[in-house]
């Protein structure tokens, strides 16, 4: 399986790739190019880092109307679908993503954890490519290591 951009799939799945600021630490998604943008760093060389594949539920909400092109319907009629904010831990970056398809919004909490997996989107172009997904970790299922 192709990996979704900005993506990587490490010995135990995969994981957002981002960057590391080695002058102050600070982790960037997607990852920094030009510079660190902590605006009190002195500056330091910026080098690839992998994200930790789980992280806290910063926030949620539910699409209830499709995005704009160049979103693609997965179905017709258009489906409600989840979008999840998630700080990885570290604490990293807070990320964007939707939650897997058929995921309740009523099953999810601030606070919970979520754990990056691979999934698909409809492209403009008619194929089907890769994304990442937050799915979350039902409580008590490691989610809180
Ligand atoms: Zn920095």
């Amino acid at each position: 399986m192709e990996t979704a951009p900005w993506t990587a799939r490490g010995a135990d799945g995969p994981h957002l790739v981002g960057s590391r600021c080695t002058a102050c630490g600070a982790v960037s998604f997607p990852p920094d190019r030009e510079r660190c943008r902590d605006p009190h760093c002195p500056g330091g060389d910026l080098v690839e880092a992998a994200l930790p594949r789980r992280g806290r539920i910063w926030s949620f909400t539910d699409c209830r109307y499709p995005p704009p092109p160049p979103y693609v319907p997965p179905t017709d009629p258009f489906e409600p679908f989840v979008l999840l904010a998630v700080e990885v831990d570290g604490p990293g970056p807070i990320v964007l993503g939707q939650a897997p398809p058929g995921t309740a919004l009523s099953s999810l909490r601030i606070g919970g954890r979520a754990e990056l997996v691979e999934g698909t989107a409809a492209g403009p172009d008619g194929g089907s490519h890769p994304v990442w997904h937050w799915r979350p970790v039902p409580d008590g299922d490691g989610g809180d290591r």
